[in-house]
């Protein structure tokens, strides 16, 4: 079964999408973890994209989508969840066009809901382990008082340069403005379901099993 988690930054599509891989053994697909580590390893094209990332803005479509043909094309899996991919209409039709030249189809797009007030509180609280990815939040869920990882026991917690409200001004303008629009393409695709992520964890959680396994 292939997904995309759809929603602006800070929705929670990152930690939703480890619980998938965790407990279904799906592969996630996020492009912003495959550019940054494009820029930690200091490729050129990392370089080229680490001032727009910065910003808040969209890095071009070509660059993305051919991230995203790479995986298709290498790695096989029983699941894919696209995470924070597709996010303009361009992306959406290759997306489409790259699933079905690898006979594989798009299952659900779960679009996960929440309102821009709770979305700078999350983002600028938010941080995540260095070693494993787990992601940590100021109110909501605090780094350990002994400073290790719950998951992995690494004492390296960072803050994404971009996670600051002025670069987040723009990542919601640009969510707003290109990648808003693929709520109603995909809802006319008859393969949009909402939920509701402002909730606990577990009961978005919940509620994305429920979508999956209905
Ligand atoms: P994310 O980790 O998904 O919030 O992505 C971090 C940043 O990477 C975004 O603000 C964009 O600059 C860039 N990015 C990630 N995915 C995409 C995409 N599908 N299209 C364009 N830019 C992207």
């Amino acid at each position: 079964m292939n997904i995309i988690l759809l929603g602006p930054p800070g929705a929670g599509k990152g930690t939703q999408a480890r619980f998938l891989v965790d407990e279904r053994g799906m592969v996630q697909l996020s492009t912003g973890d495959m550019l940054r580590a494009a820029r930690t390893s200091g490729t050129e094209m990392g370089n080229k994209v680490a001032a727009v990332m910065d910003a808040g803005e969209l890095v071009t479509d070509d660059i993305v989508i051919g991230l995203i043909r790479e995986q298709l094309e290498t790695v096989t899996s029983n699941g894919f969840i696209f995470d924070g991919f597709p996010r303009t209409l361009a992306q959406a039709d290759a997306l489409g066009d790259l699933l079905s030249e690898q006979g594989e189809t798009l299952d659900a797009v779960i679009a996960m809901e929440v309102d821009d007030e709770a979305l700078v509180a999350r983002i600028t609280a938010r941080s995540t382990c260095g070693g494993c990815g787990e992601v940590y939040n100021d109110q909501t869920k605090p780094i350990p008082a002994d400073e290790k990882c719950t998951n992995c026991g690494a004492s390296d917690f960072k803050r994404r340069a971009d996670d600051n409200e002025e670069s987040l001004k723009t990542r919601l303008m640009e969510y707003y403005k290109k990648t808003s629009p693929l709520l109603g393409y995909y809802y006319a695709k008859g393969q949009m379901h909402g939920v509701n992520g402002l909730g606990e964890i577990e009961s978005v959680k919940a509620d994305i099993a429920a979508v999956m396994d209905a």
